[in-house]
Parts: structure tokens; sequence; C-alpha cells
């Protein structure tokens, strides 16, 4: 029978975040809606309310809730469920959709410049510490 679900297309990706500080964790406003919340409060088994001001705070202008952030080991500061360690998400199953859509293309502008400077520099750990 013929199957008349489309072929899956895999996108070929110029970024590899594997080999990334994960700068785009370190984003200082990183909007969250209301169902990234809910799913949150799910992971952790509690409401959406204790979700929202455990990890969550208003941003600049009052206006949108952004994730809260820590002091981090490399940059100034991070989302508060990154490993910083392991530089990994520690929420991965049940992060905000924006994080799951970033850097939305085949390209990360951060990884582009990691990869100009670690070649020009000679240095695979380069990492820009800001
Ligand atoms: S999307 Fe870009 S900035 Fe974010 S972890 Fe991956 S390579 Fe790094
Ligand atoms: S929720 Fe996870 S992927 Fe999103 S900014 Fe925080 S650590 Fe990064």
């Amino acid at each position: 029978m013929k199957n008349s679900k489309p072929f899956p297309v895999s996108v070929r990706v110029n970024y590899s975040c594997s080999k990334c500080p994960a700068y785009c964790c370190t984003y200082e406003e990183i909007p969250v809606k209301a169902r990234d919340i809910a799913r949150l409060a799910r992971h952790f088994g509690i409401t959406p309310e204790q979700a929202e001001a455990r990890f969550t705070r208003l941003d600049e202008n009052g206006a949108a809730r952004v994730l809260r952030h820590r002091k981090d080991s490399v940059f100034k500061s991070a989302c508060t469920f990154l490993d910083q360690e392991a530089r990994r998400c520690t929420v991965y199953e049940a992060r905000p959709a924006i994080c799951g859509d970033f850097p939305g293309g085949s390209r990360c502008g951060y990884y582009d410049f990691l990869k100009f400077e670690r070649h020009h520099q000679d240095n695979p750990e380069f990492i820009a510490l800001t």
C-alpha cells in the first residue's frame, strides 16, 4: 500500500551544539509562554503558578515572562536549567518551544563565529569569554 505520508526530509545543519558552550542559553531574555510554563510544571510535578514563580521572571518592560538566570561558570549568566559542567539543558524534553526552534535555520551565527575563530586562532577550545 502506498504510504500517504510524505517522506521525512532531513535538514542538514551547519552547526554542532555539542561543540558549543551553549551560548544561546545565556541570552538574557528567553521568553516563555503559558504552555511552556505548563509543560515545565508537569515535568516537575508542581502547579503552573509555582513553575512561573520559580523558573521565570518579568522581562525588562514588565510585559512578558522570561526564564530566570543564575551566575554561569563560562559566561556572565545563563538559564537556570543549564547544566554548567556538561553545557546541556537539564529539562530537554520539557524545554520551552523557543529553545527547540532556535536557531531557526541551517546556520547559527555564534557557531559560525566559533568555527572562524577556532580555525584562525588555531585553538579548538576558543569560546570568547564575556
Ligand atoms: S544553537 Fe548555536 S549557540 Fe545554541 S548551542 Fe547550538 S551552536 Fe551553540
Ligand atoms: S531551557 Fe534548556 S535549552 Fe532553553 S535556555 Fe534553558 S538550558 Fe537552554
